[in-house]
């Protein structure tokens, strides 16, 4: 389905030598677009975009706000319809690239449509992580990734009274306050000792984990699924000590797979996502990759805020061949707020035998605050309850900035440092 803008040029002219044609039309598809169009030069005649959704672009991190009763379905939307025919940029959703053939320049869509390039963008993010168990075919056996399995997560919540969410990172714990705040009773099961393992240290994780079952949610760490039971239907998870526990649905947040079976058919230099160098380019000169469908050296990103950079880089890039332009991987802070709890994190958040830890803790208002120091430079911060000073922190990481002038006061953030 065409749901906006219109060729803007007679097809005598559609010579695959000006058309850029992107793969998937999400978060970072988006900003590129909008990138491109702001650029003086913009140099493409024609702009495709195809999509396996059936929605335009939206605000996937709002996914969790519409789960949860705080966002409308109309308030994601990242641009109305009018802004692509406005820029001219032909959008089709609900048909998703099939087959890219490198030598023709063309890519192949569900639809049957074959569209030649002369720039291919390959934009195609991830999917839920599968856990390799048995009974994850089962109805009732949901990820949380996109508008239908919120559609599908929010359906199932208003008929049935029971879940488990396996995953406690970050989309695992938002689904599982979503859930809860429709009024079901929800089980999170973690591999790891703590929750947010990846953003908090031990301490913090189970700071978190305290006030989130004072919220009453059902919290076990250190415990892993060994298979979904039931039927047609989940109806139990079993878990690696035997115990079974009765459930209308399972929500699966065990992280994400970037999607790059397009890009391995064609050929592509493919590791756990697509190799691109620091100009987004794969290992054929006219395909581009960006998002979470992309890595650059080892690092792959699950992020938005690193997509939003690469798309800035892809934009210069494309519209000027001889653009220095380059993306460098930097430290990305995570701020998240779970079930109204804020929480800051930013670089290491482990010490190791060159660490030493500034800590502060109230236990009365459960803040925490954990600063890891090597050489008297700021390596890490992780912050839960107050995290008003998270920015501040992320700074002095990026810069190493020598804090020993302010080092007793550093616990207590910006104002007390400057005062110092
Ligand atoms: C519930 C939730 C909450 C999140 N919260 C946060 C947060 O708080 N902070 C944060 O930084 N990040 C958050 N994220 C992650 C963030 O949404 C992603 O980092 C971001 O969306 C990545 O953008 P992308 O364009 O690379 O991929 P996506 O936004 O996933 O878009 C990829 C698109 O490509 C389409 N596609 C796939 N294959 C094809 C094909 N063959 N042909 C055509 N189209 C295809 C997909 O259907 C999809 O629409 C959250 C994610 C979720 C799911």
């Amino acid at each position: 389905m065409t749901i906006a803008g219109h060729a803007p040029f007679d097809t005598l002219f559609d010579t695959p030598f000006d058309t850029l044609v992107i793969c998937g039309h999400g978060m970072v598809a988006q900003r590129l677009l909008e990138r491109l169009v702001a650029q003086p030069g913009q140099p493409f005649r024609r702009i495709v975009v195809f999509n396996g959704e059936t929605s335009p672009a939206y605000n996937r991190i709002q996914l969790s706000a519409l789960l949860a009763g705080d966002a409308s379905e109309d308030s994601l939307a990242l641009q109305q319809s009018a802004w692509y025919r406005q820029h001219n940029i032909e959008v089709h959703q609900g048909d998703p690239v099939t087959a890219i053939h490198r030598e023709a320049k063309t890519v192949s869509t569900a639809s049957g449509q074959e569209q030649p390039y002369s720039h291919l963008v390959i934009a195609t993010g991830s999917r839920s992580a599968q856990l390799g168990i048995s009974g994850e075919d089962l109805d009732g056996v949901v990820g949380f990734r996109d508008l239908q399995d919120t559609r599908k997560l929010i359906d199932i919540s208003q008929r049935h009274r029971r879940a488990v969410v396996i995953g406690g990172g970050f989309l695992g714990l938002e689904a599982a306050e979503g859930l809860r705040s429709r009024g079901m009773a929800v089980t999170v099961l973690h591999r790891s000792p703590h929750l947010l393992n990846r953003q908090l240290d031990p301490t913090g994780g189970t700071l978190l984990a305290d006030a989130l079952a004072s919220r009453g949610l059902s919290i076990r760490t250190g415990t892993s699924p060994v298979a979904l039971l039931g039927k047609t239907s989940v109806r139990a998870v079993q878990l690696d000590d035997e115990t079974l526990i009765s459930t209308d649905l399972v929500v699966v947040a065990a992280g994400i797979t970037p999607n790059i079976r397009l890009a391995k058919a064609a050929g592509l230099v493919c590791d756990r996502a697509i190799a691109v160098d620091q100009r987004l380019q794969t290992s054929d000169p006219a395909i581009y990759a960006v998002g979470e469908c992309c890595q650059v050296g080892e690092q792959t990103f699950g992020l938005v805020e690193p997509g939003y950079q690469q798309a800035e880089v892809l934009a210069q890039v494309l519209c000027d061949n001889t653009s220095t332009a380059a993306f460098e991987p930097a430290v990305i802070a995570t701020r998240l707020k779970i079930s109204g709890i804020p929480i800051f994190s930013c670089g290491q958040t482990q010490p190791d035998g060159d660490t030493e830890s500034v800590i502060w803790q109230d236990h009365e208002t459960r803040h925490y605050c954990r600063l890891l120091v090597r050489d008297q430079r700021l390596t890490g911060a992780v912050l839960v309850g107050e995290t008003s000073d998270g920015p501040w922190y992320s700074e002095r990481i990026q810069q190493a900035d020598d804090i020993s002038p302010y080092r007793a006061h550093l616990a207590f953030g910006k104002p007390y440092c400057d005062a110092a």
